[in-house]
């Protein structure tokens, strides 16, 4: 029976996917939310960690999370160029949440950069996550980042990253590095048809039309 529990960092989510004691975590938050994440993570015996994207506020934790669990860190490798520097992916947004979303964004964006976690793998659309104890699909969903993934758990819990956001509604990505990628991505997700939708940012829902 799969739980999920998902931890808000500031204003982003992890969350943890467990089959009884066995579990993965999709995405850390960032460095801040470290020892919440850690403690919520030692209740388990973790197997894998997933990154939907590397941005700083998912994937912040990820390389002293993978030392302290032994664990490798599964991210698609068309986002590896982030962990050298978020300017080779730029961003733009669309409405006045995403204006403000990117305002606050940017600066952060500038002055950080994410350690590349030692122990990776690489995942790709339709990639079986079972191996690690948790019957869950990769899909692959560009438009936010040129690497940003979702993951479906027994085609129910869809965790999606920042491909769809639901800062006041649910809806497509209101930051983006290609428009029209993230549009076709958020079109592929809707066709999934019925899913809890677990998001980046903001409250889980049911999936709908975006
Ligand atoms: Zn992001
Ligand atoms: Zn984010």
């Amino acid at each position: 029976m799969i739980t999920v529990k998902r931890i808000k960092g500031g204003t982003d989510n992890c969350y943890i996917v467990a089959d009884g004691n066995q579990a993965i975590l999709i995405d850390t938050a960032g460095k801040a939310c470290f020892d919440m994440v850690a403690e919520e993570c030692d209740k388990y015996k973790m197997k894998l960690i997933v990154l939907t994207h590397v941005h700083f506020d998912h994937a912040e934790n990820a390389a002293e999370l993978s030392k302290r669990y032994g664990i490798p860190v599964a991210y698609h490798k068309k986002d590896e160029e982030l962990f050298e520097s978020f300017d080779k992916q730029p961003l733009k947004s669309y409405g006045l949440v995403g204006l403000v979303v990117l305002g606050l964004s940017k600066k952060v964006l500038r002055n950080t950069k994410v350690e590349q976690p030692e122990d990776h793998i690489y995942v790709a659309e339709g990639d079986d996550l079972s191996s690690y104890g948790i019957k869950a699909k990769i899909i692959e969903l560009p438009g936010h980042t040129h690497g940003s993934i979702g993951v479906d758990v027994e085609g129910e819990h869809l965790f999606v990253g920042d491909e769809l956001d639901n800062w006041i509604r649910p809806g497509v990505g209101h930051l983006y590095n290609d428009l029209e990628a993230i549009r076709q991505s958020a079109d592929k997700l809707r066709h999934l048809g019925d899913r809890t939708v677990y998001y980046g940012h903001g409250d889980p829902t049911k999936n709908e039309k975006y």
